[in-house]
């Protein structure tokens, strides 16, 4: 057997944050866990409702004037029914703050 060269060769090679199939790990209004969602986080207003992979919808949070540092920054822990979507659907992920 071949490896098909030529197919590994189509497509266009972007960075992970530009694909459109990412997974954006985003901390929404009044949450102190990340949750995962394939909404490009940059697409909407704040205040605007968007859907986690957990079928959830929460508030996108104001984004932070440069050049404070987002207080989410430090959050690491993940929503574990979004980590067990975002598993199932095997996509690249992003960590995202506002
Ligand atoms: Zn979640």
């Amino acid at each position: 057997m071949f490896a098909d060269e030529g197919s590994a060769r189509c497509g266009t090679v972007l960075p992970t944050a530009y694909r459109s199939d990412v997974v954006f790990w985003i901390v929404p209004v009044g949450e102190d866990v990340r949750h995962g969602t394939t909404t490009r986080p940059g697409a909407l207003p704040a205040g605007s409702e968007v859907l986690v992979l957990c079928a959830r919808r929460f508030k996108l949070p104001t984004s932070t004037p440069w050049p404070d540092v987002p207080k989410t920054k430090s959050v690491t822990r993940q929503c574990e029914d979004c980590v067990a979507e975002y598993e199932r659907l095997g996509r690249p992920a992003t960590v995202w703050d506002f």
